[in-house]
């Protein structure tokens, strides 16, 4: 049985078909458009899923923010123009399309991507470390979406008290010291320049800010795993690519923050899925029964 994935993002639209067990059999990104509303966006979808023909099953789709998970309709896209607040995403394209649509913040889709097709355990954590930090939640095999449907927003755990304004109204998360454009601005407040994460990776002198992010996020990793002690905590999306320089400090960090019982035994390790993993995400909603 072929399915239908899509994954919603500011700029690009990916979309693919695919069967249950990974395999992609088609795959195109289009232009988002953002700017043409919701309606515009919505239509660009639907066109791109039937381009792929094969008649698919049903539709998963992981969109950057908040979503109602019963109805599928999206309450806040911050990144999107027009920002996409109260739009019946999922009804629209059931309307559209004529099949099932099952709609997921992307960095839970893609956090059931990885346990379905990735690294996978029973009890894991996900984080999607880019633009933002995202995450997500899947314990005794299931992903946990909370009683209001948003759990898994590990990027959003507060590090710093009175820390840097973060782009979800709070201060000091986790995303405004890890996130691309936090490690960007440290970058250029040390440097005296502007200068990308890229370049950052190339200059000694910006080590000491790649550890001290990596300590960040090993702790924000040592206060998830003793609230859910998982097997498998799994980073995902750009600056996982970083590797060593920014996941290096997280292992010792979590072995000097979690004492209350053994965390050797639990496994850190980068996203099998690589730039694949909105996609696999999408696929694995619209294909798993996953609540
Ligand atoms: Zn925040």
């Amino acid at each position: 049985m072929l399915y239908a994935a899509v994954d919603l993002g500011g700029t690009k639209i990916a979309g693919a078909l695919g069967w249950a067990n990974g395999s992609l059999s088609a795959e195109q990104t289009i232009p988002t458009e953002a700017d043409g509303g919701p309606e515009h966006v919505i239509a660009r979808i639907a066109e791109l899923v039937r381009s792929f023909g094969g008649l698919p099953a049903a539709l998963g789709i992981g969109v950057p923010g908040l979503v109602d998970r019963a109805s599928g309709d999206v309450l806040f896209l911050p990144n999107l123009a027009t920002q996409w607040r109260g739009v019946p995403l999922a009804r629209r394209l059931e309307a559209e399309l004529g099949i099932p649509v099952r709609v997921l913040n992307d960095a839970r889709a893609a956090t059931l991507g990885e346990f379905r097709f990735g690294h996978s355990a029973p009890n894991m954590l996900l984080y999607t470390l880019g633009t933002g930090v995202g995450g997500g939640v899947i314990v005794e095999g299931r992903l946990r979406l909370g009683a209001f449907g948003a759990a898994g927003e590990l990027g959003h755990q507060t590090m710093e008290a009175n820390g840097e304004l973060c782009n979800c109204g709070s201060r000091g998360c986790l995303e405004t010291i890890v996130s691309g454009p936090a490690l960007a601005r440290a970058g250029a407040a040390l440097l005296g320049r502007p200068v990308t994460v890229a370049e950052m990776a190339t200059l000694p002198e910006c080590r000491p800010i790649f550890i001290r992010a990596g300590e960040s996020l090993g702790i924000a990793v040592a206060n998830m795993i003793s609230a859910l002690h998982p097997e498998l905590v799994v980073f995902g999306g750009g600056l996982s690519a970083l590797g060593e320089l920014l996941l290096g400090p997280v292992r010792p960090t979590v072995a000097a923050r979690v004492r209350m019982f053994p965390a050797d035994g639990v496994r850190l390790e980068r996203s099998a899925l690589g730039d694949q993993a909105g996609l696999l995400g999408a696929l694995a909603l619209a294909s798993l029964d996953f609540t």
